[in-house]
């Protein structure tokens, strides 16, 4: 399978004339092309900035220091390096994105019809009434069942689940390569989130696009994706297939998101939630281990220390000091079989 984004040693700091200090620091994710990945963390664990660093789309006081983001479509291109008009090309056409609330990403001054044919408009030369159909066959796929009456209204007269079928829409109807959906259910009640994520399946699945899922909730995760990478303080600190990473967690922040969904599918189990909140970046920068301050296991080391992602297998890692032992253990083995 070929790769289709790479992203490499992502590094992003908030600087200001004032002050700069870090807030995302060596991200590594590889996303082949038709692959589901997923990035999962609390808020504050830096996940939309990854996705919105992808797309560009940093705020001016946050700044990518080091690392690239590589796409791969028809040409290999590194995407922290484009201009402005460069990236409006890739946005819509190459890679979309939809948000957890689509009432911001609409506009309501618009009708549907205007805000889905102007993607197309963007990106092709299509005429008007190829546009139209363009525009009705992709509400049909959808799911909406009056599509030609869908086209006329307004987003403040849809309900929510419909407004976030019409950004799916939007967001494939160009046949993009990768699909960012950042908490593209949360704001949804929970059978609209079935259906939002079965759809968004089966039409990636047809359209051969590749998705990225932001979100806090394994549980979508586990629903959609082949590989997750788990986020923490702006740092992956676990990273593997969804397989591995449900039966054999090795980072003590994963086991403890763990935790939280299965006490939560356990009625007779109090709710577990990990005790405290993910520390801001300007208290994280002189922890060693950033998440030292909540962690069960944490030892004086961590607080001081910065551990290593460790390859723990060959397709899944774990940055934990914890796993140091281990490996010694490994090598002193390795060393008296041999
Ligand atoms: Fe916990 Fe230490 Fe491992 Fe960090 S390095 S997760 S504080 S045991
Ligand atoms: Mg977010």
């Amino acid at each position: 399978m070929n790769p289709l984004l790479n992203i490499e040693n992502l590094s992003i700091n908030y600087k200001t004339k004032k002050k700069e200090f870090n807030i995302i620091k060596d991200i590594n994710i590889k996303i082949d092309e038709k692959m589901k990945y997923g990035i999962v963390g609390e808020s504050g664990s830096g996940k939309s900035l990854t996705s919105l660093a992808i797309m560009n789309l940093l705020p001016d006081v946050l700044d990518i220091n080091e690392g690239s983001i590589e796409l791969n479509t028809n040409t290999k291109k590194d995407l922290t390096t484009l201009s402005k008009s460069e990236m409006r090309n890739v946005r819509g056409s190459e890679i979309s994105m939809i948000f957890q609330e689509p009432m911001t990403a609409l506009d309501p001054l618009y009708t549907i019809q205007y805000q889905l044919l102007e993607v197309l408009k963007i990106h092709n030369n299509y005429s008007k009434e190829e546009m139209y159909q363009m525009g009705v066959d992709m509400l049909e796929r959808v799911g909406i069942s009056r599509p030609k009456q869908i086209m006329k209204e307004y987003p403040h007269q849809l309900s929510g689940g419909m407004r976030q079928r019409v950004m799916i829409a939007m967001a494939l109807i160009c046949q993009p390569k990768l699909l960012i959906a950042d908490e593209p259910t949360t704001a949804l009640d929970v059978t609209i989130q079935a259906q939002i994520l079965d759809l968004m399946n089966e039409l990636s699945d047809l359209h051969n696009t590749a998705i990225l899922m932001i979100t806090h909730d394994l549980g979508v995760i586990l629903e959609t994706c082949e590989r997750v990478a788990v986020m923490y303080a702006g740092q992956i600190v676990e990273e593997s297939t969804v397989e591995k990473i449900f039966e054999e967690a090795a980072h003590p922040y994963t086991k403890g998101l763990l935790s939280s969904i299965r006490s939560l599918g356990n009625k007779s189990e109090e709710l577990y939630s990990i005790p405290g909140n993910v520390p801001t970046p300007d208290h994280y920068q002189d922890l060693g281990c950033r998440f030292a301050t909540r962690c069960p296991y944490a030892m004086e080391r961590c607080f001081e220390q910065e551990p290593p992602l460790y390859q723990i297998q060959d397709d899944h890692s774990s940055k934990c000091w914890l796993h140091e032992e281990e490996e010694e253990a490994h090598d002193r083995y390795t060393t008296s079989v041999r």
